[in-house]
């Protein structure tokens, strides 16, 4: 039996009882020459001169992302006197070029940073923003909610980007370069191109009839309307062009030059190939709504787990107070000292709860009393933990009330049911020989998020706005996370820092949509618990829960022994990811990094999922050093 949990979620779910369904064949051709490109041909090719590795050891800095060449911008822009967040920008910004299905100027993100020398944790929201006539009837349709796949592909499903402002504000002020230093090494393998591989083949695949509707994305991404072989040299000149005169214009020539014109007139005219068979809505952005964008700087999440801690993201992201209440609940568990088995229950259940009250509360502050203080509060986990008994919990389980005294253990209410969706975002971890360390999780939502590429401009749009409820689920809930004009839809992203002793000991992030607070919290208790190198934290089987009956898994996760326990002995019930693709059966291609003794650093990335990250350091040293 296959149950989808979304109208959003691509990749089927199938119940463990059933077996994996069969994975589709890529679409993947053998190595191929050739050199494809937007419009002109330019320099030779980079060949990386190291192969892409998830695990780094050194000194002097260090970079881990989904990709060999962004992390290697991130690099070179610490030896060349960047900082953590210069090499984070110059690392998104080569992301932009070198995985354009999940980042790029078209979209948005949420910066996590510590600064060294002012010791303190502060964050940046560059989130998208709806446009100022959006309504709650965004998504509606003759009173009907639209198909997620109808929104999407819509100038509906646009948001203004943020990408590019929370880079400027972020370099601007906190970093030690300009943004157009930052943005060189992107320029120059935007000219140069890349090698496409394997997993943009499946990218391009996940998003393949987007991809078609539009003739600019046909004339980048596509070659006669299909992917692009493996092996094909992919140059952006157009993105060149772009990042050459952010660099000189800086962000005014997105939000408020030729390229805001250029972006509003995409949304409200999409670029339309007359052989699709979709049906692509206009949307409602305008000039105006790119002039009047602002990355913001709310104060982090940060609770104590066990000695450490954690910041993370506020509202309107969900990552850092779900992950917070989560640890709160779990910080009543001796979950080193208890069996493995007993210790993931409690994983389960305490996100169970979790994600009852994101749900039920989380969403843009400026437009919604966000109960945050209770959500972070000890004693509303309290009120949480108690429920939590010896045997799984039947979802959905109700909200709890974040508003003091928090008495009892209530248990009454309705809950509105839990999305999820796939993992087309991307996290970078940063830190430098300063102590500087910056976590940034980015994304264009979906992968290749419209699917709309602005014509010239050489990069995708976001569908950021999908992240909207389209209607109230139930009547009987009020529903937080609605579009209205100006607001910013509910986020997971959870970009987190830890600290120790008052010290950074280690970042981390993972793409996935709601997956990214269940992966991130995973990683956390793999680490600080079960006492796993981050490294092995980050690449163990994932598992997770959405206040959902079933937990979702990956195949390798319902292989270990502890997963029989699991539903024999607690009655826990799984399911399995999987789908079309590769990507489809996996949760979270995080990355993270560590901050050892004697000013060392260790970056760890994925080193499987999503074909595996790429962790590098700026001094490596001699072996054995
Ligand atoms: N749009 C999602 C979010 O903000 C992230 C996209 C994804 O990872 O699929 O939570």
């Amino acid at each position: 039996m296959t149950v989808s949990t979304s109208s959003r979620l691509r990749t089927a779910v199938v119940l463990t009882s059933a077996g994996l369904a069969a994975v589709g064949a890529l679409v993947a051709a053998g190595p191929a020459a050739v050199a494809h490109t937007g419009s002109t041909a330019t320099s030779s090719a980079h060949r990386p001169s190291e192969p892409k590795q998830a695990v780094a050891t050194g000194r002097g800095g260090a970079v881990a992302s989904v990709d060999l060449d962004a992390s290697r911008a991130g690099i070179a822009t610490l030896r060349h006197g960047g900082n953590a967040v210069d090499a984070a920008v110059a690392t998104a910004a080569t992301l932009g070029v070198t995985e354009p299905f999940v980042a790029g100027p078209g979209g948005g993100g949420f910066m996590v940073v510590y600064l060294a020398k002012q010791h303190r944790v502060l964050t940046i929201d560059g989130r998208e923003t709806c446009p100022a006539a959006c309504s709650p009837g965004l998504f509606l349709e003759n009173g009907q909610p639209l198909a997620f796949e109808e929104a999407r592909h819509s100038g509906l499903a646009v948001g203004v980007p943020g990408m590019v402002g929370t880079w400027a504000q972020a370099v601007r002020r906190y970093g030690t370069h300009r943004l157009s230093a930052d943005l060189q090494p992107a320029i120059r393998r935007a000219e140069g191109g890349f090698r496409i591989d394997d997993t943009f083949v499946q990218e391009t695949n996940e998003s393949l009839a987007d991809l078609q509707a539009f003739t600019s994305s046909r004339e980048l991404f596509l070659r006669h309307g299909q992917p692009l072989p493996v092996g094909t040299l992919l140059r952006n000149p157009d993105l060149a062009r772009t990042y050459r005169m952010i660099a000189r214009h800086g962000p005014r020539y997105l939000y408020d030059g030729p390229l805001a014109g250029a972006i509003a007139r995409t949304v409200q005219h999409p670029p339309v190939w007359k052989g699709t068979p979709l049906t692509v809505r206009p949307g409602i952005m305008t000039r105006k709504d790119l002039a009047g964008y602002h990355a913001e700087e709310p104060a982090p999440t940060h609770v104590r787990y066990r000695g450490n801690d954690v910041y993370g993201m506020p509202p309107p992201s969900s990552g850092g107070s779900t992950t917070g209440e989560a640890l709160n609940i779990l910080s009543g568990y001796d979950m080193s000292g208890e069996s493995r088995a007993l210790a993931l229950h409690h994983y389960i259940e305490s996100l169970r709860y979790s994600f009852a009250d994101r749900n039920r509360y989380v969403a843009d502050p400026d437009y919604v009393d966000v109960p945050l203080h209770g959500l972070l509060d000890r004693a509303f986990a309290a009120t949480r933990r108690c429920l939590i008994t010896d045997t799984a919990a039947t979802s959905p389980v109700a909200p709890g009330d974040p508003y003091p005294p928090y008495t009892g253990c209530p248990s009454t209410g309705t809950a509105s049911p839990s999305t999820d969706h796939e993992q087309s975002t991307n996290n970078i971890v940063t830190a430098d020989r300063w102590g500087n360390v910056v976590a940034y999780t980015n994304t264009i939502e979906h992968f290749a998020g419209t699917g709309m590429t602005v014509p010239g401009y050489g990069f995708l749009l976001n569908n950021e706005m999908t992240d909207f409820d389209f209607a109230p689920s139930d009547p009987a809930v009020p529903d937080v996370n609605l579009p209205e004009g100006g607001k910013i839809p509910r986020s997971s992203m959870n970009p987190t820092i830890v600290l120790r002793n008052g010290h950074p000991v280690f970042a981390v992030g993972s793409p996935g949509g709601a997956t990214i607070i269940t992966t991130v919290l995973q990683i956390l208790i793999n680490h600080i618990d079960f006492g796993m190198s981050l490294e092995d934290a980050i690449a163990a089987p994932r598992v997770g829960n959405f206040n959902t009956p079933a937990s979702f898994a990956e195949q390798a996760f319902l292989d270990t022994p502890v997963a029989k326990t699991l539903q024999d002995e607690y009655g826990q019930q799984f399911s399995v990811v999987t789908g079309v693709t590769p990507l489809d059966s996996e949760i979270g291609a995080a990355t993270g990094l560590e901050l050892l003794s004697h000013h060392r650093f260790r970056a760890d990335a994925e080193p499987v999922r999503r074909g595996g990250g790429s962790a590098l350091v700026v001094d490596p040293g001699r072996p054995g050093r």
